[in-house]
């Protein structure tokens, strides 16, 4: 099996835990500017699909006992273009009547 690789620049993480960018506009928005990857802002949002985020990128607050990520979860860790700290406020996309408001 070809792992895929990172596509936070400057990581190249391979892992056998690796996150496919989601396909809910809203969320892979803010995936993407999290990312900072320009590259991927080229790329046709269908293509997107097959590029994968390592698991460094995200707190453990997002992930299940088993490691998969939870719903809505969103990149904080390890990434150069975003260093807040992780805390429930930015782990998450947060809705309200099922429209995403923030990430
Ligand atoms: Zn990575």
């Amino acid at each position: 099996m070809k792992l895929k690789i990172c596509c936070v620049p400057g990581c190249g993480g391979n892992t056998s835990k690796m996150h496919y960018i989601p396909k809910n506009p809203q969320i892979q928005q803010v995936w993407l500017e999290r990312i900072g990857n320009k590259k991927l802002s080229q790329i046709d949002v269908n293509l997107l699909r097959g590029y994968a985020v390592c698991d460094k990128h995200f707190d453990a607050m997002c992930k299940n006992p088993s490691g998969k990520l939870l719903r809505y979860s969103l990149p904080t860790n390890n990434l150069p273009a975003y260093n807040i700290p992780s805390d429930r406020g930015n782990c998450f996309a947060i809705y309200r009547n099922k429209v995403p408001i923030r990430g």
